[in-house]
């Protein structure tokens, strides 16, 4: 849709363009990532937007610690990625599945960016639940110049919250190597087939047996458990109830509290078994 109230619009082409930038970012002028967000509902307070997209910043870099992705790379560029090209990292299975939690069209795919889907923080972002469960770190872009880092589940604090100051905008998401080794599981419950996670969860197993959930869309912000190895199921079950505790199951039209914590603890029952069997 028009935003009607936007009167500037900038597309930095480089760095330090964006740089010069971000002193002027606050609640009425924002980074646009994709804008399949932005531009989908009224956004009255926006007088003005700064585009990441002509940054050119390469979308996925390999190298020995990992991978690292930029705030604009799109989904369709990660679920395109072949898991074949990275045989000593499995995890990359999961980019793919982590896409297709986003039920829209490739079209939308192809216009939403890790950054935009991170920065919204909606409970279901699955960018958030890829990152959660991979020990994903952000490099956020200050406005006095510099840049800090922060992993991405302490970045989401609530449904639609970051802990982004005014001004400051993710660069990047880095994906550790020793999260890659890992194999991965991943399950998903929504209303209906095309409908939007109301639970969706991500595990990981690494080659010396340590064992990570990540928890999303039933909680309003991601939560991780860690465990040295697979724990027995009761542990499991526990440790997810004491999330719900914590943090209060989500509660929107797309499920109820209940049913969130009854498909989340049928979910990481589901992984736990998935990835307890070998190594
Ligand atoms: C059919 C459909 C289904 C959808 N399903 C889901 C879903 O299941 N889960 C879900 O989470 N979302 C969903 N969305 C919402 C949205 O499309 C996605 O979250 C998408 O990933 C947002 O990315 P974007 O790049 O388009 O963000 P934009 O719309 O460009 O921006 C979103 C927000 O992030 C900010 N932002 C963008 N990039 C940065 C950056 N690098 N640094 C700081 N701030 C930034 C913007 O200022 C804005 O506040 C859906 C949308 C549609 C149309």
């Amino acid at each position: 849709m028009d935003l009607l109230t936007v009167e500037t619009f900038t597309r930095p082409a480089d760095d330090d363009g964006l740089r010069a930038l971000l002193p002027t970012l606050g609640p009425d002028r924002t980074p646009l990532g994709g804008g399949s967000w932005l531009f989908s509902v009224p956004q009255p307070h926006l007088v003005g937007l700064v585009d990441l997209t002509a940054l050119g910043w390469e979308p996925v870099v390999a190298d020995a610690g990992g991978l690292t992705l930029a705030a604009t790379a799109t989904l369709a560029t990660l679920a395109d990625l072949d898991p074949s090209s990275y045989p000593e990292w499995p995890a990359v299975a999961l980019f793919a599945g982590c896409c297709e939690a986003l039920v829209g069209s490739r079209k939308i795919w192809h216009t939403a960016t890790v950054g935009g889907n991170v920065c919204l923080a909606l409970p279901a972002a699955p960018m958030v639940t890829l990152a959660a469960v991979l020990d994903g770190e952000a490099t956020i872009w200050t406005p006095g110049g510099g840049s800090r880092r922060a992993p991405v589940v302490d970045l989401v604090v609530g449904a639609q919250r970051t802990s982004l100051a005014p001004g400051e905008v993710l660069r990047a998401i880095a994906l550790p190597a020793a999260a890659l080794r890992a194999r991965t599981a991943l399950r998903r419950a929504s209303l209906s087939p095309l409908g939007r996670s109301a639970s969706l969860l991500a595990g990981r197993r690494g080659p010396d047996g340590g064992f990570v959930l990540a928890v999303t869309a039933a909680l309003p912000r991601p939560a991780v458990l860690r465990y040295d190895d697979v724990p027995p199921a009761g542990t499991l079950a526990a440790d997810v109830e004491a999330l719900g505790d914590a943090h209060g199951w989500y509660d929107d039209p797309h499920g109820t509290p209940a049913w969130r914590r009854a498909m989340t603890l049928r979910g990481a029952e589901e992984i736990r078994r998935e990835l307890g069997e070998g190594r």
